[in-house]
């Protein structure tokens, strides 16, 4: 009998603003946080499951209860790898569902609850004491500055999200388009000239809402505007497309709906200059790890990204944020209700907690 007891419920995140992308909008962020108890510690992990991927709270739910019931789960404390593996097998051969939130979200816990156990940070597992990301923990130099999401809104609600991005000290806005190439370009227009007294870095992420003529004719234009980085133009599956179009793009596109795992890395490789790892896509930390050292033997630029998460799961994204190029983990910062602490917002960074495991506290549950 293990000695490990699972929790789990629904963690309903209520958005500031509803958010809206290419595909639809949503008021509330319908996650789920597992909690492990093991004596007198408790452990969390979060997923933020997508319809889109295939899951939802009851998927979610389901998984972890059907995996945890078939495991002696205490092996997992001494050997993480093994979960991982575990989990995979359990979704591809038993579950039959990729389930890469669920995954997320045990692995997630178990990593807080291994790091409670030996006192230490999850930095602690993936960078020496002496590493500059550490020892220069004071001005945090080594961690990127965050994007900050505008979503997809009518012209007066995205001119007054700016404005107040701004007033929040936001310096990279990430800008949701896929409405087309005319109200694009108006969208567009309005933020230059609401930044226009700022100094602000814009990036577009489409979510796969433009087709190929779209694409191309809004390549023109974004250099214009002195955007960063243009994200997932097309819909999932166009890669052959989508090498097109970046022999001749003036801005790095990035793959975010296409790059799931490692194997999609191999497939996106001299077809986008970079790629944008998630860990609800990814199905956990250690498969994000992989992901990262993979998309940079590729020379492929990485972003860290998220889905609408509390600070539990957004945690466990910036311990790896030393290693990527790119940060766009501002999930928590969309929402009204973050039932966790721990995180800080400093020089438009996401600053990590060194507390042990993720580091955060819950602080309620609503
Ligand atoms: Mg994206």
């Amino acid at each position: 009998m293990s000695r490990i007891k699972l929790n789990i419920r629904p963690l309903n995140l209520k958005l500031k603003y509803p958010f809206g992308i290419s595909r639809g909008s949503i008021s509330y962020a319908k996650n789920i946080l597992v909690a492990l108890h093991f004596g007198d510690i408790v452990a969390y992990g979060e997923a933020a499951p997508s319809s889109y991927y295939g899951e939802d709270q009851n998927t979610v739910t389901k998984f972890v209860n059907d995996f945890i019931r078939e495991k002696s789960t205490e092996e997992y404390i001494a050997n993480i790898h093994k979960l991982k593996n575990d989990l995979s097998y359990f979704s591809s051969n038993i579950f039959r569902l990729s389930a890469p939130a669920a995954r997320a979200a045990l692995e997630m816990a178990f990593w807080d609850l291994i790091g409670k156990i030996n006192n230490k940070s999850l930095y602690q597992f993936f960078f020496q004491e002496d590493d500059p990301f550490i020892t220069n923990g004071d001005d945090f130099k080594y961690l990127p500055q965050t994007s900050y999401t505008i979503g997809l809104d009518s012209l007066l609600v995205i001119e007054q999200k700016v404005k107040e991005a701004i007033a929040s000290g936001y310096k990279i806005l990430k800008i949701k388009l896929g409405y087309g190439y005319e109200q694009d370009l108006s969208i567009l227009k309005k933020i230059n000239e609401t930044i226009k007294n700022y100094t602000c870095v814009l990036r577009v992420d489409v979510n796969g809402g433009w087709d190929l003529e779209t694409t191309k004719k809004m390549l023109d234009v974004l250099p214009l505007y002195k955007v960063e980085i243009l994200e997932q133009p097309l819909p999932k599956g166009n890669i052959r497309l989508l090498s097109d179009v970046y022999e001749k793009s003036p801005v790095p596109i990035f793959a975010d709906e296409d790059c799931m795992v490692s194997r999609d890395i191999e497939l996106l490789a001299g077809k986008v200059h970079g790629i944008n790892i998630k860990l609800m896509k990814s199905g956990g930390i250690i498969e994000a790890l992989n992901m990262i050292n993979l998309a940079k033997s590729y020379n492929l630029k990485i972003m860290l990204g998220c889905m609408i998460e509390s600070s539990c799961a957004i945690s466990a994204a910036v311990s790896l944020s030393p290693f990527v190029d790119y940060i766009d983990l501002d999930g928590h910062l969309l929402i009204e209700n973050d039932p966790f602490s721990g995180l800080s917002f400093q020089n438009n960074k996401i600053i990590p907690s060194f507390d042990p495991g993720l580091g955060v506290d819950l602080c309620y549950v609503s």
